[in-house]
């Protein structure tokens, strides 16, 4: 495995093999027809039917990747949704998880024939807030996660040309995003490292707050659009 600070200034390791740094940086610059379809726009608290995670479909070839799944109760939205754009259940190749709170996996059940890729949010931390780790626990390739602020991890979406998972910490103790260079510009499916397009608004309960700037800064810097965990998806 390498360890590298790309070009873009994200912190990079492949994590998935021994790719070069220039075959990494030129994989990402990759651009790739995808259709990004709002499953279910995110709502807040304040909404009548409650607080519930952004539901985001993207479709490439074969792939069909489900990135959050909601809440116990909005299953059948999902549902009724993915129907409405041709798109059963049995049919989703891919579900990917931002982080494990109840509002973004409430209908992990409802995806049979899903590979699931999610980062591990055991919501453990010091009492400075800071995630704790215990390293005897971490895969031998995969990286610890240090606390560093200026370190995005990424690991390349196989099935899509020049897509990425980041792994971080900022909202949760390991946050996951969804990071595609579109024939439109960078799409980042940043979770709840944004509420809403708001972006004067409250932050949404960091578990490390110092990250947590960094790292919206770090996102809207790169991003053309982003699907915030409780909103719209919103230009910049
Ligand atoms: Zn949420």
């Amino acid at each position: 495995m390498n360890g590298f600070s790309s070009e873009e200034g994200f912190g990079v390791v492949d994590m998935s093999g021994q790719r070069s740094r220039a075959a990494l940086v030129e994989r990402r610059r990759e651009k790739v027809e995808v259709e990004v379809v709002s499953i279910v726009v995110g709502r807040g608290e304040e909404h009548v039917r409650g607080t519930t995670g952004s539901v985001t479909l993207i479709l490439y070839k074969d792939v069909k990747l489900l990135i959050d799944c909601g809440d116990p109760w909005n299953g059948p939205e999902i549902l009724a949704n993915l129907q409405k754009r041709g798109v059963s259940a049995e049919e989703v190749t891919h579900v990917a998880i931002t982080h494990g709170h109840i509002d973004h996996i409430g209908n992990l059940h409802l995806f049979p024939n899903a590979t699931f890729i999610m980062s591990r949010d055991r919501g453990q931390r010091l009492p400075n807030g800071v995630p704790e780790y215990n390293e005897a626990d971490q895969d031998e390739d995969r990286p610890l996660f240090t606390i560093v602020p200026e370190l995005i991890w990424m690991s390349a979406f196989e099935e899509i040309p020049g897509a990425y998972f980041l792994f971080t910490t900022a909202h949760s103790a390991e946050d996951l995003m969804f990071y595609v260079n579109t024939k439109d510009g960078v799409l980042i499916v940043a979770g709840d490292l944004f509420e809403n397009e708001d972006l004067g608004g409250d932050v949404p309960m960091p578990v490390n707050p110092a990250n947590y700037n960094v790292l919206r800064e770090a996102v809207l810097d790169r991003a053309d659009f982003i699907v915030p965990g409780h909103g719209r998806i919103f230009f910049k």
